[in-house]
């Protein structure tokens, strides 16, 4: 009910049309007042001005043949008094004795007549005192609360002042009906003012409101009900406008929702992680990756200096100016995190986002290809030396060496060139497998004489080293898709292994079978087997348990490598598998449709 426009427009009428009123009044009674004065002294001026001069000379005349009660001015005035205004209330005439200024007679009694001498009576008894006629006593007084004229009538040895006297109240009378016909009209104003403001505000109000519940919807979320136009006026514009305004929030909002959720999958699914701290140094943001990374699940309880402040200082980092920004290293649970620490804003409110990348495999490779690069220099340094120590030998001996001495020098130079042959050749398959270079040449083949054709070709090395040899049930091994000579290759390396890592008259055994979809080949042996602390390294380049053994049966530890490099591309796996008592046994296992697409 009492809205505060509506008051607020009740109260601007209510202002307006009481002032109008006073204004109004206020001029009305002024202008009434000067009117009656006006007329009041010009009708005396009229009857006893300079114009008049009958009137006043048969009131002179009168005068002389008065007997001094001014009985004959009394029959004058009295005939007269229409044209004087006299209606013997508020305008009255008296006839006073000039001399004396003692009432002699009028139209009422000697009461009325004011009760301080008035100013203008006292200039017609000067006049008379100085039988002056022209004197008269008409000075208007708005101040005073009475008009009066006072005449000098000399006749004679007689002397008269014809007072006329308004007490004004019939201005007042009339003043106050005036006062009540504005508060009336002051009354009818106010109640049309309330009316008018219940109009206007439901005029007014009744858009704003709808808007207002609009801008609330709007700030709800709700962007879909638009408000409608109803009307050209500034309300209308502004409704317009507002609309305008929601589809254009609704459009960026929209924009940065969209490029929010890009972010937050970006960073949800980045594979480095991502940590931000706000400038009291408190987390606000963190990806999954983040949490793996650190070993820990953070959350906003977390601050900069326990994660990160051993590497830098939270103000160091808040000082960095963009777009600079500190790198660092940390080591979580034994894995290597690089740190890019930079500012996100140049303000007071910024603070600090942390990117961790795991460079932990990095650092492996790195490791990994010093040790092979010197593997290699080492492996091809021993056969050199070789070479080139009996090829000294040789050259100094100027043909002293016996013949057969020399012939046997020159096999083992043979022996080691073949050697760094093999190893130059298996380093070459090596880094074209690597590399993806080199073409599986994809055909489908039976498992089954693969197996039985890798079997026979290492009989007779196993046979001159007195091994039994056995091959379990090769029936019911299905067709598989590969490459067969490399698959054939891998194979002969794990047999020819089991018969090098085999003492003399050992027990080697092949089986195989078959799951529904891979197909698997095992080599077990009874041989020197292979330490706990070497299992999971001997696939590695250039790894071997005992060098020696190794490079004496003409190994390169090159072998397995291979053989896995193989196998993966395949999709397939190469392992040790559990083996009871001293031995070792190795699995293949491959998919029987060959390389998955990846
Ligand atoms: P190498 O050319 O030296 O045989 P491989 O890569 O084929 O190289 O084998 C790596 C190492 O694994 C070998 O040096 C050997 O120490 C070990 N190894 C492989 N197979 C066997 C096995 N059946 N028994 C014992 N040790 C083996």
């Amino acid at each position: 009910m009492f809205r505060s426009l509506h008051m607020k427009l009740m109260l601007i009428l209510l202002l307006l049309i009481t002032s109008l009123m006073a204004v109004v009044g206020a001029f009305l009674t002024t202008s009434v007042s000067s009117f009656y004065i006006n007329t009041f002294y010009e009708q005396m001026s009229d009857m006893f001005g300079e114009g008049q001069r009958d009137f006043v000379a048969s009131l002179r005349s009168e005068a002389a043949r008065d007997d001094g009660s001014g009985a004959g001015l009394q029959v004058i005035l009295k005939a007269n008094a229409g044209e004087l205004g006299i209606d013997y209330r508020s305008r009255n005439y008296f006839i006073l004795d000039g001399r004396t200024g003692a009432f002699l007679d009028g139209s009422a009694g000697a009461d009325s007549l004011p009760r301080d001498q008035s100013p203008n009576l006292l200039t017609a008894r000067n006049a008379v005192a100085h039988q002056d006629p022209a004197l008269v006593g008409d000075e208007s007084d708005i101040t005073a609360d009475y008009m009066d004229v006072a005449i000098p009538i000399l006749g004679g040895d007689n002397a008269f002042i014809i007072y006329i006297l308004d007490n004004k109240d019939s201005v007042s009378d009339l003043n106050d009906q005036l006062f009540t016909i504005i508060m009336q009209a002051l009354v009818i104003g106010l109640l049309i003012s309330v009316l008018l403001s219940f109009l206007l505000s439901k005029t007014m109000v009744g858009p704003i409101e709808k808007l207002t519940a609009g801008a609330e919807r709007v700030a709800a979320g709700d962007f879909d009900s638009a408000l409608p136009v109803e009307s050209t006026d500034e309300i209308g514009i502004l409704t317009g406008t507002f609309n305008e305004m929601a589809g254009v929030l609704q459009e960026t909002l929209a924009a940065v929702e969209n490029e929010r959720d890009k972010l937050d999958t970006l960073f949800l699914h980045m594979t480095d992680g991502v940590v931000a701290f706000n400038h009291e140094g408190q987390l606000i943001h963190c990806n999954p990756a983040a949490n793996t990374m650190l070993h820990r699940s953070l959350d906003d309880r977390c601050s900069y200096e326990e994660l990160f402040g051993s590497v830098y200082s939270f103000q160091d980092m808040l000082s960095l100016q963009r777009p600079n920004y500190a790198e660092g290293e940390m080591v979580v649970e034994e894995r290597t995190l690089e740190l890019y620490l930079a500012p996100f804003s140049d303000q007071a409110r910024g603070g600090v986002l942390i990117v961790l990348h795991d460079v932990t495999e990095q650092h492996r490779n790195e490791e990994r290809r010093k040790e092979f690069v010197a593997n290699v220099s080492h492996e091809l340094r021993t056969p050199l030396t070789n070479v080139r120590s009996y090829a000294e030998t040789l050259l100094d001996s100027g043909g002293t060496i016996p013949q057969e001495t020399a012939a046997g020098f020159l096999r083992i130079i043979i022996n080691e060139t073949d050697r760094m042959t093999h190893i130059v050749q298996d380093l070459l398959t090596l880094s074209r497998l690597d590399s993806g270079h080199t073409e599986l040449s994809l055909t489908r083949f039976s498992f089954a004489e693969a197996i039985e054709s890798v079997h026979l070709a290492n009989a007779l090395a196993a046979k001159k080293r007195g091994h039994q040899l056995s091959c379990g049930s090769l029936e019911d091994l299905p067709l598989i898709v590969g490459d067969r000579s490399r698959l054939e290759q891998v194979m002969m390396n794990i047999l020819g292994n089991a018969i090098k890592y085999t003492p003399d008259g050992g027990h080697i055994r092949i089986t195989a079978g078959s799951t529904d979809t891979s197909v698997w080949m095992e080599v077990s042996d009874d041989g020197i087997g292979i330490p706990e602390k070497d299992r999971e390294r001997i696939f590695d380049r250039f790894y071997r348990v005992d060098k020696a053994r190794s490079r004496e049966s003409g190994g390169t530890g090159l072998g397995l490598s291979i053989a896995r490099e193989i196998v993966l591309r395949h999709s397939g796996t190469i392992a040790l598998a559990p083996h009871q008592g001293p031995g070792t046994t190795v699995r293949l296992t491959l998919p029987i449709s060959g390389p998955s697409a990846s």
